[in-house]
């Protein structure tokens, strides 16, 4: 893949976790491609530092199944690989009808052994409803492992932090990327890689025949203190989860929020009505945590139309290659993203 009259191979763009998974999975596995991994902040600071970053074995179509087991495997191996990285391991309960026994049995990986347990306790479970546990399930602190990641690529690629891409200009054998600071680079090929950054004049063209949207994301910060024996508590039915933040010391209430097509410029902080349908599924299910002071975390992520993760060719020639929109999943299933997107860019 190299040319000399080129600033590098391949330019990454944006440094979340699927960016620098993309780049590692690049200076790893096709030795002597040159890279260059871009962002218009620093490494790590979009949707990746607001992550609750929960790895649920789980997947609602055999694709997603997939992804997750191959993430699930690369994760487990990059922990033996890298010492001390801020993945955490976790017990998870799943709190969910008895009616959809089944269904769960077919969502959770083979290896989650999803088994019938006791109610947990501290958790309401509603009369027709039962509980699980599943194995398998971790979290990280993403931002955190973002920027490991990022430290391990330095020697290999280079990281450019602080730099917008402001425009595209693919021609015959190349890609020219347009910067804020008014200078160029030629590269070779270029994976897209913005989070919910999807508007930017540089590639909103490009992309708008995907039909990947932005929605808000909510989390509260409930302060109560963890344990580490303490488990995940996963409410199936309402797609929320109750997270003990080990590393943090308070749980995390995510819930799903229905506001859509928000920019990520535009996310102001909680307001009243987050509050408000966060504080009606405790009240449901686990009122012991009301008692908590509440704060939290909104922000938003690119969500696909079938709600699959999204890799695909921007370009005719391929060049440019669009790799996110993974559905509020971008942490969990990041690295099969990033294989699918190698893969895409070697064809
Ligand atoms: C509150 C919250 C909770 C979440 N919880 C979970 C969870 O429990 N489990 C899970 O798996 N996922 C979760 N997610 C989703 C997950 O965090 C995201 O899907 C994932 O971080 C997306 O990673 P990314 O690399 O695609 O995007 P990002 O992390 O947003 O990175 C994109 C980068 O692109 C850069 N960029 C954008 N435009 C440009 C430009 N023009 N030029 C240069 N750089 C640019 C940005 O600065 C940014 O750093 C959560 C998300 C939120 C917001």
């Amino acid at each position: 893949m190299s040319d000399g009259a080129r600033d590098a191979d391949v330019a990454v763009v944006g440094a979340g976790i699927i960016g620098c998974l993309v780049a590692r999975r690049i200076v790893e596995g096709v030795p002597g491609t040159s890279v260059i991994l871009i962002d218009r902040d620093g490494t790590g600071t979009g949707a990746s530092r607001r992550s609750a970053g929960l790895h649920m074995p789980r997947g609602a179509s055999i694709r997603i199944r997939d992804m997750a087991t191959y993430s699930q495997d690369y994760y487990d191996k990059l922990r033996a690989e890298v010492h001390g990285l801020p993945i955490f391991d976790l017990g998870m309960t799943v709190v969910a009808p008895v009616a959809a026994a089944d269904q769960l049995r077919e969502a959770y990986l083979d290896t989650a052994a999803i088994t019938p347990v006791e109610r947990p306790n501290g958790i309401r479970v509603p009369d027709d409803f039962s509980a699980w546990t599943v194995n398998g399930a971790q979290y990280a602190d993403v931002y955190g492992l973002v920027q490991a990641i990022a430290r391990e690529l330095r020697p290999r690629a280079s990281i450019i932090e602080g730099v917008e891409v402001t425009g595209i200009d693919p021609y015959v054998g190349g890609v020219r990327l347009r910067l804020g600071t008014g200078e160029t680079l030629r590269v070779g090929r270029v994976v897209l890689a913005p989070g919910p950054w999807l508007d930017s004049p540089a590639w909103h063209d490009l992309l708008a025949p995907a039909g990947i949207r932005v929605k808000r994301v909510v989390a509260l910060h409930l302060e109560g203190p963890v344990e580490s024996t303490d488990r995940a508590i996963v409410l199936e039915q309402e797609d929320a989860f109750l997270l003990p933040m080990i590393h943090r010391n308070h749980w995390l209430f995510s819930y799903t929020c229905q506001e859509w097509d928000v920019a990520p410029q535009s996310t102001d902080g909680l307001a009243d009505r987050h509050l408000d349908q966060a504080r009606q599924l405790l009240e449901r299910y686990a009122p012991d945590f009301l008692r908590y002071r509440t704060s939290g975390r909104v922000f938003c992520d690119a969500y696909s139309p079938n709600r699959e993760p999204v890799v695909r060719a921007l370009t005719p020639d391929g060049r440019v290659v669009f790799a996110g929109a993974a559905n509020g999943s971008g942490y969990r299933l990041a690295p099969a993203v990033a294989r699918s997107a190698v893969d895409l860019l070697q064809r």
